[in-house]
Order: structure tokens, then sequence, then C-alpha cells
């Protein structure tokens, strides 16, 4: 058993607040059985979050539960003050539009959109004013800008997933999840995506990135391991070798 996932760290408990609580989430599917096991979390204002661990251990499904995607079978998430089960279907799609962007693993983009209108649909639909600028410097941030009128079948799988991340940095939201956001790039345009959610990362703003690339898990200010769903290891200030060790080690301790 880990530490203790909840706690504030050292480094940013004085000057921080958790946008997230997370209570004992536990997320059932009949015949996979309980798929997260009692995870409890805390995510502080303008930390990154990464969410380690095998294939199967249950990552994407606690970042749908977090980020209200999904309902947990138990448990209970907040953000920002607001408990999630209490609140509706529509009351709940409204926080996600207004306060949470996701970067999906398999990207979800419109495809009757050029990548352009995927980038000012978020805002549009949550009908906050976006300018024209902001959409424009969110695709040059990830290095398409001269794709911006392309539609995502025009696009590799790699810009596909660049236009997924600008789409979630576009607007200023309080809680950005990724999942495996540098999967399908190369190591040059993976590099470029990681240091684009480390800035993201702001005086108010968190990101939760889930990923099996232990490079980019070490460029989180924390990192957390999952194994069957439930938190392993809870790692500050983590190094690529402190990864792998928590990955790879038996279960036990710290
Ligand atoms: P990871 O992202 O760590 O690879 P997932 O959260 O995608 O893991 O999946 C964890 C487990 O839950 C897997 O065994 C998967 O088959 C199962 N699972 C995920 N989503 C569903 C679902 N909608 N229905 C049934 N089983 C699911
Ligand atoms: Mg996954």
């Amino acid at each position: 058993m880990t530490a203790h996932p909840g706690a504030l760290p050292a480094s940013l408990s004085a000057r921080t607040r958790a946008v997230l609580v997370a209570h004992d989430v536990s997320k059932e599917y009949p015949g996979a059985g309980r798929v997260v096991d009692g995870v409890s979390l805390q995510v502080f204002a303008g930390e990154l979050l990464a969410i380690v661990g095998p294939s199967g251990s249950g990552k994407s499904t606690l970042l749908h539960c977090l980020s209200g995607l999904e309902r947990p079978t138990s448990g209970s998430v907040q953000i920002g003050g607001t408990r999630l089960e209490e609140l509706g279907r529509s009351a709940l799609a409204r926080l996600r539009r207004e306060r949470v962007g996701f970067v999906f693993q398999s990207y979800n983009l419109i495809s009757s959109l050029t990548a352009w209108d995927n980038v000012a649909l978020p805002a549009r639909l949550a009908r906050r004013r976006v300018r024209d600028e902001d959409v424009d410097r969110a695709l040059a941030h990830v290095g398409l800008s001269s794709r911006a009128r392309a539609r995502p079948a025009a696009l590799s799988g790699g810009q596909q997933q660049r236009v997924a991340v600008a789409r979630a940095l576009a607007v200023d939201r309080d809680l950005v999840f990724a999942d495996e956001p540098t999967g399908a790039l190369d190591s040059a345009a993976g590099a470029q995506v990681l240091s684009l959610l480390r800035s993201a990362a702001g005086a108010n703003r968190a990101v939760v990135m889930v990923t099996h690339d232990l490079q980019a898990a070490a460029t989180a200010d924390r990192v957390l391991v999952l194994r069957d769903g439930a938190i392993h290891r809870e790692l500050l200030a983590p190094t690529p070798t402190a990864v792998l060790q928590a990955v790879t080690a038996g279960g036990g301790g710290r």
C-alpha cells in the first residue's frame, strides 16, 4: 500500500488548493469486475499529475470517473467543491463543458469539421467567446498551423492527437485530463506536447495525464502508480528510474 495519496505533497501544500478530490472511488463492469478499486486522491491547482500502470490496470476508467465522463459505482468525486454524484445529467455535462478539458486516447475529433473548427468547438458548446487568435495560437503551439483547414481523415494519427491537445488547451479550464497524450507521437512531437501540458499546468489549472511512457511520467510533479485498479505507489519529484522501479516492483510499501 502506498503512503497517503490523498495527502498534500509538502512541495505543494503551502500554496495550493485541491481542484479535485476523489474519495474511495470504485467502478465495476458486469463481467470485468472491479476495474477501479477504492481510489482516493487529490489534484492540486498548478500541478501536473501523472498516472502510470500496466495496460488494463484501470487508468482510462479512472480518468473517466474523475472527469465526470462516467459515473463511479461508488465513492465521491468533487471538482472545485462540487460533488459530481449530486449532479443530474445536464448539470454534469455543463460542469464538464465549462471546467474540464479532455484529451481522449482515441482523439474523438469530429470528422466533418476541420482541425480549426474542432479546436474551437468546446468553447462554442460552452457558449464561451473564443477568439480566432486563441484557436490559431493553440494550433501553432502544436505545430499544425498549416493544417488548420484539414479534416481529421486527412491527418496522421499523431497530427490528430495534436489537434486533440490543442482543443483541450485552447480555452482556460480548471482541469485538463489527457489519456496517453503522447501515445501516437514520435519523440520530438511527444516532447512538444509534454511541454505544452507542463505549461498548461498553471496557477489555477491542473493537468492529470495517463501515460505508460516513463520519461513522460517523470516530467510530472507527482506520479501515482496504479495496479489492479488501486493506487499502489505515489512518487514526488519522480525520475524515470524511480518510476520504472515503482511500476515493476512487486507489492509492498515504499
Ligand atoms: P487501461 O487504460 O489502464 O489500459 P482500462 O481502464 O481501459 O485500462 O480498462 C481496465 C479494465 O476494464 C480492462 O480489463 C477493460 O477490459 C475493462 N473495461 C474498460 N471499460 C469497460 C467497459 N465499458 N465494459 C466492460 N469492461 C470494461
Ligand atoms: Mg487506457
